[in-house]
């Protein structure tokens, strides 16, 4: 078993569920205990186990998931290895984004960050938000710090991850409709707002910023 919070891109086949990193009902009452039980133990385990089955008897089954991600992007031969691939690190790293009573004002790095690329929080807040409401479709919006160390906030479609962008991932929130619609159905926006609110982890997008 992975300690709770362990960075999984650097673990090797067979890929295992990592731990969440609080009780399924503790995000309650904005995502609720059976969407984390769905989204968690069907959906990203799904994504684990087809990762798994396609790597296995192949080359890939020495290889880490960051190998895995980074050599299978742009690949269209690897397109399902590459969507699931991602989809493993992706949903460890949305997990890790968000604790209960989360949110608020960043006060470390990854804030003071924000207020140098965003001129202020509540610039960037909206601009999180705004992001995140254009998506169409199924995706992620996330908050990544380009090489020159400034921030920006972006989608991506499907599986597809920053990592193989050259960019640093901070914090995410999935936007895919498993991740809402049992709590929110079509209201996508009032999802994201509240995970905006109330659940990001700081803490967490400080460790990702680093030094
Ligand atoms: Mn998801």
């Amino acid at each position: 078993m992975n300690e709770p919070g362990k960075n999984v891109l650097k673990d090797l086949p067979p890929f295992k569920l990592p731990p969440l990193p609080y009780a399924q009902d503790a995000l309650q009452p904005v995502i609720s205990s059976s969407t984390i039980s769905f989204h968690y133990l069907k959906h990203h385990q799904k994504y684990i186990n087809t990762t798994n089955e396609i790597i296995s008897g192949t080359a890939f089954e020495k290889s880490t998931l960051e190998q895995i991600i980074k050599s299978t992007a742009q690949e269209s031969q690897y397109q399902k290895l590459y969507n699931n691939a991602g989809q493993t690190f992706n949903h460890w790293f949305y997990w890790n984004s968000m604790k209960p009573s989360g949110g608020g004002i960043p006060q470390g790095a990854t804030g003071a960050a924000i207020t140098r690329s965003f001129g202020s929080f509540d610039s960037f807040a909206k601009e999180l938000f705004n992001t995140s409401s254009k998506l169409f479709g199924s995706g992620w919006t996330w908050l990544v710090k380009d090489n020159s160390g400034s921030l920006k906030i972006i989608n991506t479609a499907n599986g597809d991850t920053p990592l193989t962008m050259g960019l640093t991932p901070l914090i995410t929130i999935d936007l895919w409709e498993h991740a809402y619609y049992l709590d929110y159905q079509n209201k996508r926006d009032e999802y994201a707002l509240s995970v905006i609110n109330k659940c990001l982890n700081w803490e967490f997008a400080d460790i990702n910023f680093g030094g």
